[in-house]
């Protein structure tokens, strides 16, 4: 049997790293097996639905290297993939169902509905639809129809049957069919046929052999069977991915930061750091492999893998693999990527050669977690602008050899034949050492505040090199003349 797997998203105009991580898994189940993965739009229970919120499902997925096979940009032999266009077919299969006398019109109201189950509860009777309008005749119907009562439409849940699957996550489940809670709607008062008829159309006709996805959807499995079967379809195999909880162990939400693919991209993260961690939230290689490239993922993939107890969003660990991917991210590449967050904190990355801002990034990435934290540490070599800051002022100002240390340091500097480099720079720092007779913090912190302002950063000699002599020559004239005016 060949796999066709789908994701079938509804476009929200946002994407939940949950809905992210069905997309993931589905698209790792089917590359591994060879199959196809098609990406289907569920548009048809939205009362407005923008070509904005589609593509943030592409613009998503593109994102995290998750290509489709099939779907509505990018065509296939099972189309159309949007709920919204397939309306025509709906209408045939609820013809199917009507003539089979498999469904029937309801014409209770709300209030109704309400008042049946409120007088269950009180009876300590688990809410269902009672079949009130099930054996209604013509003339009843007639009636209700002049009242201006717009009917649903009703499917007819079978009386005492066992529903049974396999789930390949969660395993072997049985539910009666008397727990469904009566017979359900399909197509609502407006027309609308809703999510649990249209899904099994749907997958049905795109001859969809797994279907994948949250947990959130366990319940509906039994009475989507229960069309399939109805309608005739083969039943495809499903598996229900575990949920995922924040650090607390309570459901992800906003509560928890950030929670859409979005967000992620735009606080820096690396597409394969975000796409390697969402693999291992509800998933382990056998092999104790943490980080993995898509090809590594999808080579070791297991569906029987997934573990079902609910995955725990784990920020530390999110982090941590972007350090890593980061550190060893094609320096072109992550600078490409480095470049607007640099700009959006106020630097001019295009006012220095290319070929110098990736050794700068090559330096800094050493010190950052997500790529909003570069411009903090660029800056050091990418503004000349420097003041000192009141900290760092404090530490001068507590010993007057340390601004010493800083006059020296640039008094040789100037001196210096030729251009700075490592070892040079480490020789001054030293010669300058001996005549003041400062060591350690008395003597490193001055010339790093004289350089930078700051009393922390990056690696001076590092600095030094890529800043070069000029540079750092107009940088400690600044220093000591912001030093001065305050003396
Ligand atoms: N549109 C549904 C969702 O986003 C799809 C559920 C399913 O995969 O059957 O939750």
């Amino acid at each position: 049997m060949s796999v066709r797997v789908r994701f079938a998203p509804s476009p929200t105009g946002f994407m939940h790293v949950g809905n992210a991580r069905t997309a993931l898994f589905n698209y790792l189940f089917a590359k591994h097996n060879r199959g196809k993965f098609i990406l289907r739009i569920e548009d048809t229970d939205l009362e407005r639905h923008s070509e904005e919120a589609v593509k943030v499902i592409y613009e998503a997925l593109k994102w995290m290297g998750i290509k489709w096979d099939e779907g509505p940009d990018v065509g296939g032999n099972y189309g159309p993939y949007r709920q919204s266009e397939r309306r025509e077919i709906y209408k045939e299969h609820i013809e199917k169902l009507k003539e089979k006398g498999l469904v029937y019109e309801c014409f209770c109201t709300t209030e109704e509905l309400e008042k049946m189950r409120k007088e269950q509860l009180e009876r300590g009777e688990p809410p269902r639809y009672t079949g009130k309008c099930r054996n209604l005749t013509e003339e009843e119907k007639e009636k209700l129809r002049k009242e201006g009562r717009k009917p649903v439409l009703r499917f007819k849940v079978p009386k005492d049957r066992i529903i049974k699957f396999k789930d390949l996550v969660k395993g072997e489940i049985e539910i009666s069919s008397n727990q469904l809670g009566g017979d359900f709607v399909i197509v609502r008062s407006n027309g609308m046929p809703v999510y649990n008829f249209v899904v099994v159309v749907d997958d049905a006709l795109m001859e969809i052999s797994h279907v994948i996805r949250g947990e959130d959807h366990i319940s509906n499995t039994p009475k989507q069977i229960l069309l399939y079967e109805a309608l005739g379809f083969k039943v495809p195999q499903f598996a229900h991915l575990p949920m995922i909880l924040g650090s607390d162990r309570s459901k992800l939400s906003k509560r928890h930061g950030a929670t859409s693919v979005k967000e992620f991209k735009e606080k820096g993260y690396l597409p394969e750091a975000f796409v390697n961690f969402l693999a291992l939230l509800g998933w382990y290689p056998k092999d104790g492999k943490e980080v993995l490239s898509m090809e590594e993922l999808i080579e070791r993939f297991e569906i029987k893998d997934v573990n079902s107890a609910p995955a725990v969003f784990d920020t530390t660990k999110l982090n941590w693999l972007n350090q890593v991917y980061i550190r060893q991210y094609p320096l072109n590449k992550l600078t490409e990527l480095t470049i607007p967050y640099l700009k959006k904190a106020g630097l001019n990355p295009e006012n220095f050669p290319r070929e110098w801002l990736e050794k700068v990034i090559g330096v800094v990435r050493e010190y950052f977690t997500t790529l909003s934290d570069a411009p903090k540490y660029a800056e050091l070599f990418l503004r000349d602008d420097i003041e000192i800051e009141p900290e760092a002022l404090k530490f001068l100002q507590e010993e007057p050899k340390r601004v010493e240390v800083i006059k020296l340091f640039y008094e040789k500097l100037k001196g210096l034949n030729g251009e700075i480099e490592q070892e040079s720079f480490k020789a001054l720092v030293k010669e300058v050492g001996k005549e003041l007779k400062a060591k350690g913090k008395n003597l490193f912190m001055p010339i790093r505040i004289g350089i930078t302002g700051k009393t922390s950063g990056v690696e001076l000699p590092i600095l030094a090199e890529l800043l070069g002599k000029e540079r750092l020559i107009k940088r400690l004239e600044r220093s000591l003349s912001q030093l001065k005016e305050i003396a």
